[in-house]
Order: structure tokens, then sequence, then C-alpha cells
């Protein structure tokens, strides 16, 4: 019994936490980082000097799987070494993989799925003999009250909408995260009330289908109208909207606020009407072209980005070449591309795969290569404007540069003189493009 004691109680309470995965991951990184500093403990890089050490799990694709159960059981020795020590799977893996874990990892002692964090504390203070866990979407659960560290720069995240009501045929979100949940309103303003007064001046809106967001005192336009009333709070992003829920009423709302930034993500995902139907994405190709066109009429100089998953099960090249046209015709800012990986128990995970590995990378490749295209011309048409720089930090390599973004999302480095913050927007001439990086000087 002694190897478990009750860490809560120990003197020198250090924890370990490394990330894997979304931006909701990261988010849920710091609900837990808050949760052990109110119970005293402070944070360590070094697993070898930590009592608990813990890892944030994705589930998403393989190689996000394979990932962390790699760094599992290159940091399990800790554990082994030292019985006091407790090693901990939060997240995705901890509510999808648990057979797999246990077998390669057993030094594992505690898994949390996403539904509660909030229970790391009781784990921790009434730790069982063998293996402490908490699993299975509980729907009740928004985290209400409970907030995330306070972030060390002037953006941060905030989740304001948790699991996902969509049975994408590709995705194992629905099932390691549960039914989707909107947070309150009142809740999500005090948040970022707080994360202002802390010196934030951005948040990032955090939700599987954020802009089908809707709690009890509020639907998306609201809670947007809303945090564009808060003092001081410059800008407002949100990941992962749907693109079925940017309706024309939406978009007005959105065009009007002007702290919602120029930039929207619409994942596309494929561009085969078929290929869409069989990954049940509830759009055509023809209604995503409409919705990205409704998009750019209500916010013309929007900059639109999206995801792309290559070589789906029963993917010709006719509709794989379909994917390319409409990336050719909406000409992303930006994309996330990913080659199709079968997740178990999803709806596609029984479909045959039609195509070889190397076909499927090959089609991926083609789509970055195309996507690198447009990233380029769509950085290289705003040099010469002037643009709102959120200026985020100093360069590294060079103190007087900083590096900044405007309102679409886009990489600037300027030198914005000596009285330069962290959260100051800067008036910006673009002068040139640098790979993926603007350059710029003060207008
Ligand atoms: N909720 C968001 C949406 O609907 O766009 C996305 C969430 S998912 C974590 C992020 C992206 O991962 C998806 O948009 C999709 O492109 C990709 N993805 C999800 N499952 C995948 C799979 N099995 N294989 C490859 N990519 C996948
Ligand atoms: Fe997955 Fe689809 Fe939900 Fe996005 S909307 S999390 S892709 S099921």
């Amino acid at each position: 019994m002694e190897e478990y004691e009750n860490l809560s109680q120990a003197k020198d309470k250090r924890y370990f936490l490394e990330t894997y995965g979304c931006q909701m991951n990261e988010y849920d990184s710091s609900l837990v980082a808050e949760l052990l500093a109110n119970r005293g403990f402070s944070p360590t890089s070094d697993p070898g000097a930590a009592q608990l050490i813990l890892v944030n799990t994705c589930s998403v694709r393989d190689k996000a799987e394979e990932t962390a159960l790699e760094k599992l059981r290159s940091i399990a020795h800790h554990r082994r070494r030292d019985p006091s020590v407790r090693l901990g799977v939060l997240g995705c893996m901890a509510e999808n993989r648990k057979e797999t874990i246990l077998e390669r990892i057993p030094e594992v002692d505690i898994l949390l799925g996403p539904d509660h964090y909030d229970r790391l504390g009781e784990l921790l203070d009434h730790p069982d003999q063998k293996l402490s866990s908490a699993l299975g979407p509980d729907i009740a659960q928004t985290y209400e009250g409970l907030f995330a560290a306070p972030p060390t720069g002037v953006q941060a995240f905030v989740a304001v909408q948790r699991g996902c009501d969509m049975k994408c045929s590709y995705c194992i979100v629905p099932t390691t995260r549960g039914p989707e949940r909107s947070r309150p309103l009142r809740d999500v303003l005090e948040e970022v009330r707080r994360l202002v007064d802390k010196g934030v001046v951005e948040v990032m809106l955090l939700g599987q289908t954020v802009n089908a967001y809707r709690a009890d005192d509020g639907n998306f336009g609201e809670l947007l109208a809303a945090l564009d009333k808060i003092p001081g709070l410059r800008r407002v992003r949100f990941m992962s909207p749907h693109p079925r829920y940017f309706t024309d009423n939406l978009c007005k709302t959105m065009a009007d606020l002007p702290s919602v930034s120029r930039h929207m993500h619409i994942p596309l995902q494929s561009g085969s009407s078929r290929v869409l139907r069989s990954m049940r994405r509830q759009y055509s190709k023809d209604q995503f072209l409409r919705i990205a066109e409704r998009l750019r009429e209500h916010m013309p100089d929007v900059a639109l980005t999206t995801d792309i998953i290559a070589g789906y099960p029963g993917e010709t090249r006719e509709e794989h070449l379909e994917t390319m046209s409409v990336l050719d015709s909406v000409r992303f800012d930006a994309a996330y591309m990913f080659a199709y990986s079968p997740r178990p128990g999803t709806l596609s995970a029984d479909m045959v795969e039609t195509i070889t590995e190397t076909e499927k990378q090959a089609r991926l490749a083609e789509i970055i290569e195309l996507q690198r295209k447009h990233t380029y011309q769509r950085l290289d048409e705003s040099v010469d404007s002037v643009e709102d720089v959120l200026l985020e930090g100093a360069s590294r390599r060079n103190g007087s540069e900083w590096i900044g973004k405007t309102t679409h999302f886009r990489k600037v480095v300027l030198d914005p003189g000596p009285e330069a913050k962290a959260g100051q927007i800067v008036s910006t001439r673009i002068l040139a493009r640098r790979g993926q990086i603007l350059w710029g000087e003060r207008a």
C-alpha cells in the first residue's frame, strides 16, 4: 500500500504534463494545470523530477496515438524506479485505447477521459491499489466554474462547447469526447473577462462544431456579440466551425462585429459530393462552394482556411481531382491536410481501402503542393496593403523585430520601435513575403 501514497500530502509536489493533439487538448491541459495548482502542485519540464507524470493524448489519427504511446514508453521507467510516482493518461486515448495502453505500458495507474478532469484530485487523494480511472461520457459536464490556468501571453483558448453530435464516418471524436454540449454563456463571459484582466487581448473559442454553440442563455451569434462588448478584448477567433452552421444570419452578425477576426476555418474534407455523402458531412460540393462565397460576400477580405483528407476509402482518381478543383476555385489561405487514417470503431473503418498507401501519400503530396501555391499567392496579394498587426512577442533572433498577426491570421515580422508591447495593435505596411511569413514596417 505504501507505494500508493496519498499524493496530495506529499511534500514536494511536482507534476510533468505533456500534451498531444488539438487546441482543445491544450485547453484541457491548462484546466488540469489549474486544478493541480489549486492542490499545491507545481509544474516541471523534467519527468524525472515529478511525482505525477501525465500525458494528454489524441486519437484522431494513428500517428498521434503511436507518438503518445512512444512517449509513455519512454517515461514509464520513472514509475518503475520510484513506485511512489504516478503515471496517468488523459484524454481521447484513455477513453478509446484503454486495453492497448495497459497492455503496452502496464506502469500506467491513472486513466482519465475528457469529461472527468475535475476528478483528478479525488483520484490522487484516494488512490486505488491497481488503477484509478474515470471514463465514459458525462453529458452534464461543461466544467462550469472551473477556469483554465492563466496564459503566459496575450492570447488564450476558451472552450465554449464540448463533444460532438455529428457522425462523420471517419472521425473518432464523438466516441472519445461524447455528445455535444455548450457551456453557459455567462460562464464563458466570466472566463474571458478574467483573462482580459490578466492582459489577454485575443481569445480563440474552441468547440468541435463551435458555430453550432447553443447554451440556455444564448447562441453563437449572441456569444460573439456579448464578447464584442468586453472592453480590452481586441480579437475573437474560433475553431473549429462546421460549414453548415455558417448561416446567412451568422455571417451578417460576424461582419458587423469589429472584434471577430477576418479569418474563418471551413473544413472541406473532400471536393467530391459522393465522398462527402459517404463521409456524412451534411453538405455537397456546391453547397460548400456557396458557403465560401457567402462568407466572402459578407466579409470581402476574409481569409479562408480548411481541412482536407486525402485517400478516403473508395476515393477514385477523379474524385481526388474534384478536391483539387475545389481548392483551385476557393484558393484557401492555408489548409491542414491529412492522409486518411482508419480509426477502429468508426463507420469508415469497415470500408475497404481501395488505394495503396503509396497512392494515398501521392494524393496528399499533390494537395499539399497545390495548397502551397495558393498560400503563397494569397500572401503575395497582401503585399503593399496596410494591416492591423497584433504584436505577440519579440523575435528570438533579433530583439528589435517583433512577431504579430493580422486579423487574417497571417504572421508578420516588423520592427515596431522601442515602445512596443505584446498585445498592442500596430498599423503595418506589408513589404514582402519570405516563405510563409510577411515582413512589414509601421505604416
Ligand atoms: N470538428 C472539426 C471539423 O469537423 O472540422 C475537426 C475535428 S478533427 C479533430 C480535425 C481534422 O482531423 C478533421 O477536420 C479532419 O480533416 C481530420 N481527421 C479526422 N479524422 C481523421 C481520420 N480518420 N483520418 C484523417 N484525418 C482525420
Ligand atoms: Fe469529427 Fe465531424 Fe465532429 Fe468534426 S464534426 S469532430 S470531423 S465528427
